[in-house]
């Protein structure tokens, strides 16, 4: 079926078009500033007030520090509703979603704005010198919502119904989303479908993938104390050492994967951090292992969280040690519902071309979108920004091709006109 607009209006595709094309030289310039001023999670203060300020010049109802440094802004379509509030008091009242309503729905397009904690060496002109750097791509991820946001608010009079746009802090931390939802984010919004995006560099530009499944794993950060009984490291007998323990609990704790996930499903247990000890021969009252948990599906997820504890409690209290298991902080798999990504699809068609839109393998990466999706029927869909000999996400050297700009700004646009009409 094709989108509903397009059967209809033919003038409001070209409008979309001329708007998008008007649009790309500020699109590059918007992105180049916010690249020079990464933040790190929960302190995006500036990156927050560019993004408002940018909001509410282009006549958006703007709300700021939701989830301490969020931004939210709504954008009313300006044909009148009256059968919203009556979709609402029915839903109040334990009624059917309002997606169906002939009123015009609720949508909501998320962007995260955080940076992270690397020195960049792009050499570009642009680069940060800050000692942060948006090496993950989400400079872009607040050019395309801000630039939907504002090329919406001129196609105002097309839409029927609202869109909600969150600018979420703290997607590095996978905490961010959960804080916005703590301000009341989608109790006051209600929104009935959310998309969003992430640029992804090492597919090619031009390219959009849209899965009707898993798109990335779930991540979780955990820590485990292992406590014995410091001591002289001459007179082991009169200690219990923790250091000893840690290395059993490390490498048994690798059977979770090699043993207790099904061999066809994906699972990971890293420890990134070991923190013990002061001198080589003193041996250590407590040792720290830090690490984290990925997997595709929650059941596998959960599974490796109950294994972790059970593995290092047994392990170390083999060896008179104590284990405690802490979950620091963390997300679930990020899964598309099957119609909204076919919905996606199609509108990521009508812009790159149908040849151009496929599904890619899940990665193992996570993003708490995750949280969005759970409470929301929605859409992640990766963005094709790939340039040659690219360094990956997270790298010192990360960039993106800012081709992909324009194409993400139009994908939301088109799908929140069609959504909305
Ligand atoms: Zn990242
Ligand atoms: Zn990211």
């Amino acid at each position: 079926m094709p989108p509903h607009y397009m059967g209809k209006s033919m003038q409001i595709d070209e409008l979309i078009r001329t708007e998008i094309a008007n649009k790309q030289n500020d699109l590059i310039t918007l992105r180049r500033r916010l690249h020079a001023m990464p933040e790190l999670a929960f302190q995006e203060t500036k990156t927050a007030a560019l993004i408002a300020q940018r909001l509410r010049a282009a006549g958006l109802k703007v709300e700021e520090g939701v989830g301490r440094t969020g931004v939210v802004a709504v954008l009313e379509g300006a044909a009148p509703h009256p059968g919203r509030a009556w979709t609402r008091n029915k839903q109040a009242q334990g009624g059917h979603a309002p997606d169906d309503s002939p009123n015009g729905p609720t949508l909501l397009v998320r962007a995260d704005i955080d940076g992270l904690p690397i020195h960049e060496l792009t050499g570009l002109p642009f680069a940060s010198s800050l000692g942060t750097m948006h090496a993950c791509g989400h400079d872009g991820h607040i050019t395309m919502a801000l630039g939907a946001a504002e090329t919406l608010a001129k196609l105002k009079s097309h839409i029927k119904g609202r869109i909600v746009f969150a600018f979420q802090p703290a997607e590095e931390v996978v905490q961010g989303a959960l804080a916005m939802f703590d301000d009341g984010l989608l109790k006051k919004h209600q929104p009935d479908r959310v998309i969003g995006l992430h640029l992804w560099n090492q597919m090619p530009a031009g390219k959009v993938f849209v899965n009707r499944g898993t798109v990335f794993a779930s991540a979780d950060a955990f820590r485990l104390t292992i406590t014995g009984k410091g001591g002289h490291g001459a007179l082991p007998h009169l200690s219990v050492d923790p250091v000893v323990a840690s290395a059993h609990v490390m490498s048994a704790v690798q059977t979770v994967i090699s043993r207790e996930v099904p061999p066809n499903e994906m699972g990971v247990v890293t420890f990134g951090q070991v923190h013990g000890g002061s001198a080589p021969n003193v041996i250590a009252d407590n040792v720290t292992l830090e690490g984290t948990i990925r997997a595709y599906k929650p059941e596998i997820r959960q599974r490796i969280f109950e294994a972790v504890p059970r593995i290092a409690q047994g392990i170390a209290s083999g060896l008179r040690c104590e284990a405690k298991f802490d979950h620091l902080y963390g997300s679930p798999p990020v899964i598309n519902n099957p119609e909204v990504a076919m919905w996606v699809a199609q509108h990521a068609a009508a812009v790159v071309g149908e040849e151009n839109v496929g599904e890619h393998e899940p990665v193992s990466v996570g993003d708490d979108m995750a949280e969005f999706l759970n409470r929301v029927p929605g859409c992640y869909f990766l963005l094709g920004a790939g340039k040659p000999n690219a360094a990956p996400h997270h790298n010192a050297r990360f960039d993106f091709e800012e081709s992909c700009l324009p194409t993400g700004t139009e994908i939301f646009v088109r799908a929140a006109l069609d959504y909305l009409q």
